[in-house]
């Protein structure tokens, strides 16, 4: 039973998570830090300002969001006026789309994109076409990487776009973005990547990507759900998507998320000062989940790249057992892992990357992603490998 909500805050401090759940699902989602989480509690109740309004409350609430602006652009090598503020990744991304659409509106123009995207770019590129915008989606080879010579092939005089995320959702995979966007600057050509899997987990720097836009979501660096924000490179005006106030250099309108955001800040900037601490640790936890599966359950394939790839994150065909049925029988021991990404499981279908990798089918579907975040300890991972074995185990039997 949760005891009694104290009126003092700090009580939160002695709410001990992971008791009953081991939580290895952090590409899903992040639990909140400590510290993100008391930095956003003042503004939900004592500095609850609307920070449109022109009073001193409205004032405090609108300096705390610039504050945020600045720790956020600091984190990215941006300038505060290219930061804007969404309700997360996948606003950032229909945005960026959506707008880059308006922009050259009444001209045939064509965008590049990969087929491993998040939903968030696969769905608004559908929402292009169907306006008669050409795309192409770059095939990845396969260990899930964009090659840069396919997308100097794929490049038309109208290609005024190019979208290839940072780091794959379900295997973890880096892309060469550096590379990419040296040779998309030097042609005039845009350049956005969704890079909500890396902000918060690897090093990265918009300038020194060569990017115009980059998309992420607080809560996949353990801020909170429902904020993001989209870095556009100073001299480019995005049309809006949300129609409304004047918020946001009047190119997002609607009430600022003040607490997200002042969360997402520090949130941020803690994981950006504790990482390469964190992925040291995050490294170990996989490479003894790997070497633990690998001794109990002979004919297990690693899925994407072996070095570039996020530290936490290990996505595992399994021969001859379902995916989803795993997922199930962990979650019956209190264990959160995926078959793919959050956004698509429970509709049956093989994910779209591990497809895309040359799995087959059914071997998209004899898979689980495991990802790890900085809370995750080496005796939860003594206890994954054991659960997974003992449900591949029981799967195999009923076989
Ligand atoms: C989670 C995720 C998104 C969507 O972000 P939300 O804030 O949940 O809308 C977009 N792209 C990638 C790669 C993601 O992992």
């Amino acid at each position: 039973m949760p005891k009694p909500r104290s009126s003092n805050h700090k009580a939160v401090n002695s709410f001990k998570w992971g008791e009953a759940v081991i939580y290895a699902d952090n590409a899903a989602t992040t639990r909140i830090s400590d510290t993100a989480f008391e930095k956003m509690l003042p503004f939900l109740r004592e500095q609850y300002g609307n920070a449109s309004s022109p009073y001193s409350l409205g004032a405090k609430a609108k300096r705390a969001i610039e504050q945020a602006r600045e720790q956020i652009a600091m984190a990215i090598g941006a300038e505060t006026g290219e930061i804007t503020f969404t309700s997360g990744g996948s606003e950032a991304n229909s945005w960026l789309l959506q707008g880059i659409s308006k922009l050259f509106s009444g001209e045939s123009i064509h965008i590049i994109t990969s087929s491993i995207e998040h939903h968030s770019v696969l769905n608004a590129c559908h929402s292009l076409e169907a306006v008669g915008i050409e795309v192409t989606y770059l095939h990845v080879n396969t260990s899930g990487q964009v090659e840069c010579e396919a997308l100097k092939a794929a490049v038309r005089p109208n290609t005024k776009l190019v979208s290839i995320m940072l780091a794959n959702n379900e295997i973890g995979t880096i892309q060469p973005i550096a590379e990419i966007g040296t040779y998309l600057r030097s042609k005039g050509i845009l350049f956005h990547t969704d890079a909500v899997q890396a902000v918060g987990h690897i090093p990265l720097d918009v300038n020194e990507l060569y990017v115009d836009f980059l998309s992420a979501s607080a809560h996949k660096f353990n801020g909170a759900k429902g904020t993001g924000f989209l870095y556009k490179r100073a001299s480019i005006k995005l049309p809006s998507l949300v129609f409304g106030g004047e918020q946001e250099h009047g190119e997002r309108a609607g009430t600022e998320n003040v607490a997200g955001i002042v969360a997402m800040g520090f949130a941020l900037e803690e994981n950006i000062a504790e990482m390469p601490e964190t992925n040291e640790r995050l490294s170990a936890l996989v490479q003894s989940t790997i070497e633990g599966l690998q001794k109990a359950i002979p004919g297990i394939q690693i899925n994407g790249d072996g070095v570039e790839r996020l530290a936490g994150m290990v996505n595992i065909t399994f021969p001859h057992a379902s995916g989803e049925a795993m997922m199930l029988l962990l979650d019956l021991k209190g264990i959160c892992v995926s078959t793919s990404s959050a956004c698509n499981s429970g509709k049956d279908e093989p994910s779209h990357v591990l497809l895309a990798l040359g799995l087959s089918e059914k071997q998209a579907k004899s898979s689980i992603r495991i990802s790890y975040g900085k809370y995750n300890t080496p005796d939860e991972v003594e206890k994954i490998i054991i659960a997974i074995t003992d449900a591949y185990t029981k799967i195999i039997a009923n076989h």
